[in-house]
Formats: C-alpha cells, sequence, structure tokens
C-alpha cells in the first residue's frame, strides 16, 4: 500500500470501506490555515509571489497576463 499520491490509493481501497475510512482519517493532508502553502494562484495553481489584494488570488505571473482584461489601467 505506497504510493507517491495519496488519493491513488483509494481505487485499491475502494472494495474495503473501512479501511478506506481509516486510511483517510489518519493519511488525509491537514488542510493549510496560515502561510505560503495556504495560498494558491485560482488561475495556474503556483503558490509564489501571490496577489491577495482587491481578492484576486492570482499570482504575479496570471496578473500580468490579465490585469489589462479584468480593468486594471496600470500595473507594476
Ligand atoms: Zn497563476
Amino acid at each position: 500500500m505506497t504510493s507517491k499520491s495519496y488519493t491513488k490509493i483509494f481505487k485499491q481501497l475502494k472494495a474495503k470501506p473501512v479501511k478506506l475510512a481509516k486510511f483517510k482519517k489518519h493519511n488525509q493532508p491537514k488542510k493549510k490555515g496560515f502561510g505560503s502553502g495556504s495560498r494558491k494562484c485560482k488561475r495556474c495553481g503556483r503558490y509564489g509571489a501571490h496577489i491577495s489584494k482587491y481578492k484576486l488570488n492570482l499570482c504575479r505571473q496570471c496578473f500580468r497576463e490579465i490585469a489589462v482584461k479584468i480593468g486594471f489601467r496600470r500595473y507594476y
């Protein structure tokens, strides 16, 4: 029962619902509450250079691409 992604094992444990519940209880990744790992770009999924101002939730690269489309007149 070893796999890189923990969701891959669900396929193996589908026939065993009790074991699946136990596996989820102990191996599910914890939900991030704070820090850079909790903020993700909603467009590409990048973690770095996050812009949360005005509730954009974009990385700087995506913001640069779509800033004019959203309605920003100037950006840096
Ligand atoms: Zn992005």
